[in-house]
């Protein structure tokens, strides 16, 4: 049997920086159809045609009584400069793991390969799906929607859903995520005349009412009745001008702005609170809808993941709505879904790295997960 560990470091010796695949669904595929399960890679193009993206649907178990599925993706982002060793090619050193997608997530998907792999061999009542997509860190608009869709016409939707994303904060098992705030990008645009700074009476600075704008919103304030979730906050990402000359008032400027909010709020109330707020300013709006907050309150699934946690482990989880959105805001609308995996401090950065003991301890707490799901847990 393929341990998580050496699992692991096939999956990140795959350069599938986003959204290139580069064969990770190759060895995410052979590794389950060795262990009992029947898979099917499929492939889909963004709507402008220039992205391909591999999504993998794989199944074990006849039964419909149980379906429970696992949702993940098998893309990293690109693993920029300055890391101490080949990000493709792991290394372990002083106890980690090192290389980009370790934490995030190929580390979470060997582990529940792994887990599930065991556990098939074992009889049980229901199925184990994989939903694994190669263009999350993209913003997903071919992997888990056409993975879905695809789920919803033959059938396939499971009952409950465990997405293996990163979820712990400090030590592995401290926090699940049982949902995460909403985000939008809004574009904040202003066109004046441009004019020499000196002669007030002859140009309009866009500058000026952009940042007017800006200034205005970053003072709005935002309620926070749902405290389950963090407070809705507004955060600008970029602002600029077509002007670099120090005597000069540009006359086009944009600010892009990103807001992440709870479900005090969805995508259209936010579009109309701006649209609103932005009458006496001399500006422009566009949005650009990244997904609605949600959140999952599933008590039996909560207590068979902190139960699952706490018995590798030691640790009491809390459970939490913080974090970037996820995969889990396409699923939750149709089935329960909760969020558990690896620490999240070292997503995205250089030298990405996680506690090989961690790995091994994941893979434990998912196959308790799956044992407690489907032979102890008969009330679904
Ligand atoms: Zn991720």
């Amino acid at each position: 049997m393929t341990d998580v560990i050496s699992l692991c470091s096939d999956l990140v010796r795959c350069r599938s920086i986003t959204p290139r695949d580069d064969g990770v669904m190759e060895v995410v595929a052979n590794f389950l159809k060795a262990a009992g399960f029947e898979t099917n890679i499929m492939v889909s193009r963004s709507p402008d045609g220039k992205n391909e993206v591999r999504n993998l649907f794989a199944k074990c178990g006849s039964s419909k009584e149980k379906v429970l599925g696992f949702l993940g993706h098998v893309d990293v982002v690109p693993p920029g400069d300055g890391w101490d060793s080949d990000p493709f090619e792991p290394v372990q050193k002083d106890g980690y793991l090192v290389g980009r997608g370790v934490c995030d997530m190929k580390g979470g998907i060997a582990a529940f390969c792994c887990a599930a792999a065991e556990f098939v061999q074992k009889e049980f009542n229901g199925s184990i799906e994989f939903l694994l997509t190669g263009d999350e860190e993209i913003g997903n608009y071919e992997g888990t929607q056409s993975l879905l869709d695809w789920c919803c016409k033959t059938g396939n939707i499971p009952h409950d859903c465990l997405v293996g994303e990163p979820s712990s904060s400090i030590v592995l098992g401290d926090r699940i995520y049982l949902g995460h705030r909403g985000s939008i990008n809004i574009t904040v645009k202003a066109v004046g005349k441009q004019g020499h700074v000196a002669y007030p009476d002859n140009f309009k600075n866009s500058l000026s009412d952009v940042c007017r704008f800006v200034v205005h919103m970053l003072n709005y304030e935002w309620k926070h009745d749902d405290r389950r979730f963090p407070k809705t906050n507004l955060e600008p990402t970029l602002l600029f001008t077509n002007n670099y000359a120090c005597n000069v008032v540009p006359d086009q400027t944009s600010a892009n702005l990103n807001i992440r909010f709870s479900v005090d709020y969805d995508l259209s109330k936010l579009k109309e609170i701006l649209l609103k707020e932005s009458r006496n300013f001399d500006v422009s709006l566009e949005f650009i809808e990244a997904g609605n907050a949600f959140y999952c309150d599933d008590d039996r699934l909560k207590s068979l993941m902190a139960y699952s946690i706490k018995d590798v482990t030691g640790i009491n989880a809390e459970f939490s709505a913080m974090g970037g959105t996820s995969d889990g805001r396409f699923i939750i609308s149709h089935c329960n879904t909760i969020e558990f995996g690896l620490i999240d401090k070292l997503i995205h950065q250089k030298n990405e790295r996680s506690k090989v003991q961690d790995l091994i301890d994941l893979e434990k707490i998912y196959f308790v997960f799956l044992r407690k799901y489907f032979l102890e847990n008969k009330d679904k």
